[in-house]
């Protein structure tokens, strides 16, 4: 089967007859994409506000080659002809999600690492309850009513960003004591293990693990830091918190590496699987790395409850390697896949089906 192909001509343009640059938001996971783009031959440009950051003197290995400084990152597409010229190809982060938004970035007139697409789903949480659960995948229950509450919930509202002022609740009693106002979700609290697993789904490799119209690759797993609710339990009960105005969050301020027992693997590869075949089937596939969100119960079933489709910070925890990485190739980083993906692309002529 031939991958869908994603760029127009008109997308690729700027990149004729030209080596692409590998660019960037200076932020997020940009020390690892320069990282490996370098390993990999490729020049780096960094988009930065305001002026260059200082932090890369100090990591000469990930420094870009070159900066875009602006007075404001949501202005990148006033920018884009810069972009054009340096035969930028833009490899989404969070930072492009926080700052630059969906909108805007389905419409910049530069090649984009990925299915650009696939942003619009991600950042809805309906559009990826419709692709996660179109999927098969198992996902935390959602309540339509607070009325339906039987146990432990989780309130997420709209555009919270890292989990900031989400509500816990054990029960809906507990649940009928605060005031909701604004746009959220009622999601079963799940109780288990945390896990972030980084792919890649790659549609241009006929070998390994085969997927979709390529093949699917893991490059490792992170458990994120989330303050202040990982440490919460050192200071006492929710409630007695709450008594003195203390609400939990989940803003990630760090990572650490995790694996998984060996035994969850096949069931791991096959949520993969199903993510990457249901967004063929929706719009066009997702390319590339992408995370995959979830809780692991004592009864070993894994509840998604949400997706990242795109490299995750979480990555950086593996600038050299992973416990899984090292076995596709030693020294393997998310950013330096990305860039070997790309130079494949180019040798086989295969732009079309990687970027958009
Ligand atoms: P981010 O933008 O940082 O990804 P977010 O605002 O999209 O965060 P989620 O990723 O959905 O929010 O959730 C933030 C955190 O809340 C998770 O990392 C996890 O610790 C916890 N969490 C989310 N959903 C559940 C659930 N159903 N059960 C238990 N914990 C959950």
């Amino acid at each position: 089967m031939v991958a869908p192909r994603l760029a127009s001509d008109r997308v690729l343009e700027p990149l004729e007859g030209k080596d692409p640059t590998i660019a960037t938001i200076c932020s997020h996971s940009s020390l690892q994409i320069f990282h490996g783009a370098r390993l990999e031959g490729f020049r780096t440009l960094g988009i930065a506000r305001g002026k260059a950051p200082r932090f890369y003197d100090a990591f000469p290995l990930a420094k870009p080659d070159m900066f875009l400084t602006l007075p404001k990152v949501t202005e990148i597409g006033e920018h884009a002809e810069r972009l054009r010229r340096e035969a930028a190809v833009l490899v989404p982060t969070g930072s492009f999600v926080e700052y630059v938004g969906p909108e805007r970035f389905s419409k910049l007139p530069v090649p984009v690492f990925g299915n650009r697409r696939v942003m619009e789903w991600e950042s809805d949480r309906e559009k990826e309850r419709v692709w996660l659960e179109g999927a098969g995948v198992r996902m935390p229950r959602k309540y339509t009513d607070s009325s339906e509450v039987d146990g432990p919930v989780i309130v997420k509202y709209y555009g919270a960003k890292g989990g900031r002022g989400f509500i816990l609740a054990k029960n809906r009693h507990e649940l009928d004591n605060f005031r909701i106002v604004e746009p959220h979700v009622i999601q079963e609290y799940v109780i288990g293990t945390r896990y972030y697993i980084h792919f890649f789904y790659s549609p241009l490799n006929d070998k390994g693990y085969r997927c979709g119209d390529g093949s699917l690759e893991l490059l490792g797993m992170d458990r994120r830091d989330e303050a202040n609710i990982d440490e919460l339990y050192k200071l006492g009960s929710q409630e007695e918190l709450l008594r003195s105005g203390i609400r939990p969050t989940f803003v990630v301020t760090g990572n650490v590496p995790v694996v998984l027992r060996e035994s969850l693997l096949p069931e791991i590869f096959e949520i993969g699987e199903k993510i990457v075949e249901r967004s063929i089937d929706l719009f066009g596939g997702m390319v590339g790395p992408f995370c995959v969100e979830g809780i692991m119960t004592e009864k070993l079933e894994f509840y998604v409850f949400e997706i990242s489709t795109r490299i995750v910070a979480g990555t950086n925890v593996y600038i050299n390697g992973s416990p899984y990485s090292d076995m596709v190739a030693p020294g393997l980083s998310t950013g330096r896949r990305i860039a070997l993906e790309l130079k494949r692309a180019m040798a086989e002529d295969r732009l079309a089906e990687i970027l958009s």
